[in-house]
């Protein structure tokens, strides 16, 4: 019977990408999405890509909404083996303009997401005996980023969870690793303006910007049995600027 992934945001560059490379592997996908109406572009999307998956509207800031997503999941598709927290967003403003409202958007999507999803399916996979969890990060969480206190520290964060919690439960079988991608060509990126994406990419080793697919191949790798001595790492893909 095939394994059951549930990847947060799964409508977004990346989130489309893992969908994909997870199905591709055999998975059972469940993703979700915040904003009601975009369930529709999804399956027009899934259907034309010949790809099916389960879309559950769900606000991962919401505790109770998470709770819930829960019991719809293991109602219908059953419990959640591999879980991908990939939702996040950006509020971008120098420490001094940045207000309270910014700094809890990005906290509360990109880190407290982790804990309120997370919640609802790790202890399932350490009595099952097997479990991935794969929290999306980013370079910024890393090496920090001009105008981005909010994000630097909700995505550094995301690893120190990885770390602590991979102790908890790496004799039940379960892993929990980072990815910490650099910049990727979706959307977000892509509405950057072109003469800042040059700079960017100048910035880069590789000479590029990343694409989704390369995210996704290593989270598909993550889930798989052959990664079950990889457990509290924090994986850099990003055309080697973390050296930069
Ligand atoms: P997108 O903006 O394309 O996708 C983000 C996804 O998060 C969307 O599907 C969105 O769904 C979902 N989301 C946002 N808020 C919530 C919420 N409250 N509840 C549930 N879902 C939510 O971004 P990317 O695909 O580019 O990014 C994916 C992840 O990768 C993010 O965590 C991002 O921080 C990280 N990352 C991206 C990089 C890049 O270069 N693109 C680089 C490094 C890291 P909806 O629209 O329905 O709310």
């Amino acid at each position: 019977m095939s394994k059951i992934a549930l990847v947060t945001g799964g409508m977004g560059g990346i989130g489309t990408a893992i969908c994909k490379k997870l199905a591709d592997a055999g998975f059972k996908v469940a993703t979700t999405y915040s904003r009601p109406g975009k369930e529709i572009q999804w399956l027009a999307d899934g259907k034309e890509s010949g790809y099916l998956f389960h879309a559950y509207e769900c606000d991962v800031t919401d505790f109770d909404a998470c709770v819930l997503l829960r019991q719809r999941i293991e109602a219908e598709l059953g419990p959640v083996d591999v879980l991908v927290n990939n939702a996040g967003v950006t509020r971008d403003a120098t420490f001094k303009k940045l207000d309270k409202v910014h700094w809890d958007a990005v906290i509360d999507t990109n880190l407290n997401s982790v804990f309120n999803v997370s919640k609802q399916f790790v202890d399932g996979m350490a009595e099952r005996g097997w479990g991935r969890v794969i929290n999306i990060s980013s370079i910024n969480g890393q090496k920090g980023q001009f105008g981005q206190t909010n994000y630097s520290a909700a995505k550094a964060g995301m690893h120190g969870f990885s770390m602590a919690l991979a102790q908890e439960v790496a004799r039940k079988g379960v892993t929990v690793n980072t990815i910490s991608p650099g910049y990727i060509a979706t959307e977000m990126v892509m509405a950057v303006p072109e003469d800042v994406r040059a700079k960017i990419v100048s910035g880069i080793p590789v000479g590029r910007l990343g694409k989704p697919e390369e995210i996704a191949g290593l989270v598909a790798y993550l889930a798989s049995d052959l990664a079950g001595f990889l457990t509290g790492s924090n994986l850099a893909v990003n055309g080697g600027q973390h050296m930069c």
